[in-house]
């Protein structure tokens, strides 16, 4: 039997949204740079994804395959981008639905060149080099430009697009001008080679494109693969020290979580009992600020992480989540909240990820 689910529901401003497409997309065509839009994050929802399109991104990219099928499926042209570099048992997908792939493994690249003769379909790939943050990448910069050289001389089927690189996702590393520079220079000797220049020089992220905000970027990159700068840019723009000056131009509540208050009620703020682990098998740490205001809203971690989720409401302070229910704690709100009241939360990267793929939580646009 269908039911009225009202609420958790997330609201999608697609007009906020279309406005950071365009905010860093004219900044990086200032800096002399090209874009990707990165829609993994959002799970490549058709709606988005054909504003990504629209606004005129170099290339639709994402790290996975499903989520490149479906934008075909739903009529979007790309080119498609793939970033997380292929599995060796995927290959035969990339030839057919790919046109750009981020590439590490001299193996892998081969299979997809024969691939590809066998779909009569051309693809380019891009050269990635690991510059310390120790996921992917070839280590030996020998190696990489070896690679660039393979794929341009013997490899009939693939075109060499560009080289690569990723920081600030595994090892933490951060995007300086110096990492930038490293990578340009590796681009300059592989140009050198070939004699011609790369048409893809991609230096990262959203973590980059604070060095494109500061006007840091050094010559030489000329492309990136941005996702949560379009998004929900919290977490860089914080870590970079940009989030500030960034408010002017992009907008933060792109998203809006909102959930309902199932229970209000004056209990202690530390537990009662002989205490041992929590439902998620943590040891949990409480403070004891005596009897608190306390709400209970209908949504948990199933569907979000309770510390990635920003109440709008002044006061409002979120403790704490189990599967199904969030933990607020409300003593200090100048506007009380009440039993059926729908409080509002942004989002960051975390939550936008966990709240877009949640089959469980309607979106509902705002045009
Ligand atoms: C996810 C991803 C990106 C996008 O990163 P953002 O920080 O969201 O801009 C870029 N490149 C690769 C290889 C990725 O996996």
């Amino acid at each position: 039997m269908a039911i009225t689910q009202n609420y958790p529901i997330l609201e999608i401003d697609l007009g906020k949204f279309e406005d950071n497409l365009y905010a860093v997309k004219t900044r990086c065509s200032a800096a002399g740079v090209k874009c990707a839009g990165v829609v993994k994050g959002f799970w490549a929802l058709p709606r988005m994804a054909e504003l990504v399109q629209a606004a005129g991104y170099e290339q639709l990219a994402t790290s996975r395959l499903s989520q490149i099928a479906a934008m075909r499926e739903q009529g979007l042209s790309g080119p498609f981008m793939l970033i997380r570099i292929p599995a060796l048992s995927e290959i035969k997908d990339v030839a057919r639905l790919c046109d750009y792939s981020l590439q590490s493994q001299i193996t892998t690249i081969q299979a997809l060149n024969d691939e590809c003769a066998l779909a009569g379909r051309k693809h380019k790939v891009v050269i990635m080099a690991d510059l310390g943050d120790l996921r992917e990448g070839f280590w030996s910069k020998e190696m990489a430009v070896a690679a660039c050289l393979h794929v341009e001389r013997d490899l009939p089927m693939l075109e060499l697009a560009g080289v690569g690189t990723n920081l600030g996702c595994y090892g933490a590393v951060r995007a300086t001008r110096e990492k930038m520079e490293e990578l340009a220079m590796l681009a300059r000797e592989v140009e050198d080679m070939i004699g011609r220049k790369l048409e893809i020089v991609s230096g990262g992220g959203s973590n980059e494109y604070s060095l494109i905000h500061k006007g840091e970027l050094p010559e030489g990159i000329n492309h990136l693969r941005v996702g949560e700068a379009i998004t929900t840019p919290r977490m860089s723009f914080t870590d970079y020290g940009i989030l500030e000056e960034c408010r002017n131009y992009i907008h933060l509540d792109v998203f809006t979580l909102k959930a309902e208050v199932i229970e209000v009620d004056t209990k202690p703020s530390y537990p009662v009992g002989e205490l041992g682990r929590d439902g998620f098998g943590g040891l949990p740490h409480f403070e004891d600020k005596g009897m608190r205001r306390r709400a209970l809203l209908a949504i948990g971690k199933a569907d979000v992480p309770p510390d990635m989720i920003f109440p709008r409401r002044e006061g409002v302070e979120v403790l704490g989540a189990s599967s199904d229910h969030t933990i607020l704690d409300v003593t200090d709100c100048e506007h009380a909240v009440k039993l059926g009241d729908v409080l509002e939360f942004d989002l960051n990267y975390v939550s936008m990820l966990s709240l877009t793929g949640d089959a469980d939580v309607p979106k509902i646009y705002k045009e």
